[in-house]
């Protein structure tokens, strides 16, 4: 693995797209856990959205100037994505920054926003940059008709009320790096917290956590407060979950979907997912797919659709089911 991870670095984007179709196209990947044994009866199939709008990218290293236009393709396609996965009858856990869960935010005393939330010191880390300024400078104060891109108490609704019973989930209140380096101990507690509370005004207890960036960190803080799992990459694309030492579920998490910069075209896309649901099916495996609501608009009209109609038609076949992050867990739990 750490042989071919070094030998990947050394390829172009375009070599990188060229290699991993021909391990698609070999069934050198996906990769199973040939290991272990499956506690399941079929295979497990994980929906979760990283739901973020314009919070995901204003501190971004090269994308912050698109962090609005994000915020508002993730507001435009939200709808959409929900009327596929309805037609499917297929839930999804939408991990949710906190700070959407709310209709409005005003300045506090002396003009800051956000004065009972603590900030992160100045961090650098792949994906981000925050070295100047205030943590929350970006945050209009304003209401969700006023900065569309800050703010969605509308689609939470939205989602919360679909036929299809999805699962809130987290992905903290402000979108920052969660990890024990760049989040003590206190923050991460108010983040978490924050959440919890924007939550609750809309009945939503919150038990599954995706950390912003793969930040992962600060597991004490998710334990203590009644989560129940995490979403993180493990050594096989298609895996088995565990418990980790804070008594929490990781769910392995194994592809995003999205349109790919390799310019693969659409039946390349479908038979690489088709070879996920087969090996998910055979193995009695979990396979977790992940997206940005935001995603391109080319994939949410010509890819997605299908990769939902496969699901579906597997699942009516019985041979795999589809669950939500906390409902994986709990399945875990209860076999212990
Ligand atoms: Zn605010
Ligand atoms: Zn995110």
């Amino acid at each position: 693995m750490k042989l071919y991870s070094t030998l990947r670095s050394f390829l172009s984007e375009k070599n990188k797209g060229a290699l991993t179709k021909i391990l698609i196209e070999s069934g050198l990947k996906p990769r199973i856990n040939k290991r272990a044994r499956s506690p399941f009866d079929k295979g497990i199939i994980v929906f979760s959205a990283d739901f973020e709008m314009a919070w995901a990218f204003r501190f971004s290293r090269t994308r912050r100037h698109e962090a609005v236009e994000k915020g508002l393709a993730e507001r435009k396609n939200v709808p959409i994505l929900l009327d596929l996965f309805d037609k499917y009858n297929i839930p999804v856990t939408w991990a949710t920054v906190g700070h959407l869960f709310l209709n409005e935010c005003r300045r506090g005393p002396g003009g800051l926003p956000h004065p009972e939330m603590p900030r992160p010191d100045y961090f650098k880390n792949r994906n981000w940059n925050f070295s100047s300024g205030d943590w929350y400078q970006h945050d209009p104060c304003t209401d969700y008709n006023t900065d569309p891109a800050w703010y969605a108490s509308d689609l939470v609704d939205l989602i919360i009320r679909s036929d299809v019973k999805h699962e809130m989930g987290c992905h903290t209140f402000s979108h920052l790096d969660f990890t024990y380096k760049n989040c003590p101990r206190p923050l991460a507690d108010a983040e978490l917290d924050a959440c919890i509370k924007a939550a609750s005004v809309r009945g939503v207890r919150l038990q599954s956590m995706v950390f912003p960036g793969g930040t992962a960190g600060n597991y004490e803080s998710l334990a203590e407060r009644g989560f129940t799992c995490y979403r993180q990459p493990m050594k096989n694309h298609i895996d088995l979950p565990y418990i980790d030492s804070h008594g929490l579920v990781v769910l392995p998490s194994s592809l995003g979907l999205d349109k790919d910069p390799y310019g693969w075209d659409r039946e390349f896309h479908l038979q690489m997912i088709r070879k996920y649901l087969d090996k998910t099916a055979k193995h009695k495996q979990v396979c977790h797919f992940w997206f940005h609501p935001s995603m391109d608009g080319w994939y949410l009209e010509n890819v997605m659709p299908e990769v939902l109609k496969m699901v579906a038609d597997y699942a009516g076949s019985s041979k795999i089911e589809v669950k939500t992050m906390c409902q994986l867990a709990e399945l875990v739990i209860s076999n212990r």
